[in-house]
């Protein structure tokens, strides 16, 4: 792991200085992190980074998973699919099987930190074990239009927290409690994200048989029906009547998602026809994912519906090219025709890809002023910064903070 100090030639020592001031306000307090999966997605990849780095400035944090069962988890991507706007309806049952498998974790776990970070819905009930510590929520998902059934029963629990924080000014909702815009990061110095040889990414195309002779757009994501690949798959299907080219689709799934394996059959399917169009099944590999953006002429980010996208930041940080959907935090971090181009459709994003096959000058000045804004926005040191001062906030009634 790499000590806050290497962050220095990357973001100014100045940064640094700052994290440690604030930091030592935290002194004495202890934070305590609970979500719903380990590995997988980007909630779990932003807390293996950060919670190192926070200890490292002297910052009590420890992390914790609630457990469910297979009912339990279909039922919190029912609601992850219901708060994106899908058609569904939310049953008693499903309300009981939430319950039931909160009240169990409530049982188990320990939450007598002083401040307890939850992630997501799936383990708000904790709140009701709230003694006298402060409370935080963080929403990843995009709540834009939420299904609003289920808005009203996850407000119940919402504003018994003390604060909650939203990746995104569309998501914020009319909440009792104070709201904090938070955006998450990416670490330049993990596997995921660090400079990589030529060899290096030469022999992660060789393991999954891609050939370099054409053209690599790619799509990395879990095979969700809200990444859309087979939209994807369409796009492509429309740049290759022009350029000759490869799609890579490439994702593995979380634990905490059960619809992956049907998604990654149709998606299957919808390939098979074609052999340059690789769709790779990866076990969690980060320098495998890191060496796959990083051969590819554009990225795409085809969603649907997106809490964040850090796959965006990801590739805008190795200054590539990328072609994503106007939803979520996408335009955060992609300034049309600036730092990338954004689209609203199967057209729309081909015919972004296909300026950018035709035009490698202008592709490389958007993937270069897409790595500024990502160094100034989207580092994990900025989001440290953030986190610190939304605890610190915590203790400070009268004041209310916009970071
Ligand atoms: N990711 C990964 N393996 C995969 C697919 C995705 O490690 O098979 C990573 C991806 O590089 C990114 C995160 O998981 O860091 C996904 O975060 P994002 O915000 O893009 O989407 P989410 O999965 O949280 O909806």
């Amino acid at each position: 792991m790499p000590y806050i100090e290497d962050y220095i030639s990357i973001v100014g020592q100045s940064v640094i200085d700052d994290l440690r001031l604030i930091a030592e306000k935290l002194k004495g307090k202890k934070i305590l992190h609970i979500n719903s999966t380990a590995v997988g997605g980007g909630v779990a990849e932003i807390l293996n980074r950060m919670n190192p780095l926070l200890r490292e400035l002297n910052v009590d944090t420890r992390w914790d998973v609630i457990r469910g069962g297979e009912k339990f988890f279909n039922v919190t991507k029912k609601f992850h699919n219901l708060l994106h706007g899908k058609q569904d309806e939310l049953t008693d049952e499903d309300i009981d099987i939430f319950l039931s498998t909160g009240k169990e974790n409530q049982l188990n776990m320990d939450t007598s930190s002083d401040i307890v970070y939850v992630h997501d819905p799936q383990p708000i009930t904790l709140v009701e074990k709230r003694n006298g510590n402060k409370w935080l929520w963080r929403c990843h998902v995009d709540v834009s239009n939420p299904n609003q059934k289920l808005w009203s029963f996850l407000k119940q629990y919402i504003e018994r927290y003390d604060a909650a924080v939203f990746s995104a000014p569309s998501f914020s909702q009319t909440l009792s409690i104070r709201q904090y815009l938070i955006s998450p990061s990416i670490d330049p110095l993990s596997d995921k994200n660090k400079d990589l040889s030529s060899e290096e990414i030469s022999k992660v195309l060789e393991h999954y048989q891609v050939p370099v002779d054409k053209p690599l757009i790619t799509q990395i994501s879990r095979f969700d029906r809200l990444k859309d690949p087979l939209g994807v798959i369409e796009v492509y299907k429309l740049v290759k009547r022009y350029v000759d080219c490869r799609l890579i689709l490439a994702g593995g799934g979380a634990s905490d998602d059960p619809e992956g394996a049907q998604v990654l059959a149709e998606v299957n399917q919808a390939a098979k026809e074609d052999k340059d169009i690789h769709v790779l099944l990866m076990p969690q590999n980060d320098i495998h994912i890191n060496a796959l953006q990083r051969a590819s002429t554009v990225i795409i980010q085809k969603s649907i519906k997106e809490g964040f996208g850090l796959t965006v930041s990801e590739a805008l940080w190795k200054a590539k090219p990328v072609v994503a959907s106007n939803v979520g935090g996408i335009p955060l971090q992609i300034t049309h025709r600036y730092s990338g181009l954004l689209c609203r459709s199967i057209e729309g994003a081909a015919f972004a890809v296909k300026q950018l096959l035709n035009s490698p000058n202008y592709a490389k000045q958007l993937g270069k002023n897409g790595k500024e804004h990502v160094r100034n926005n989207f580092l994990i040191t900025r989001h440290i910064r953030d986190y610190i001062l939304a605890f610190l906030s915590l203790y400070n009634k009268e004041h209310i903070v916009n970071l």
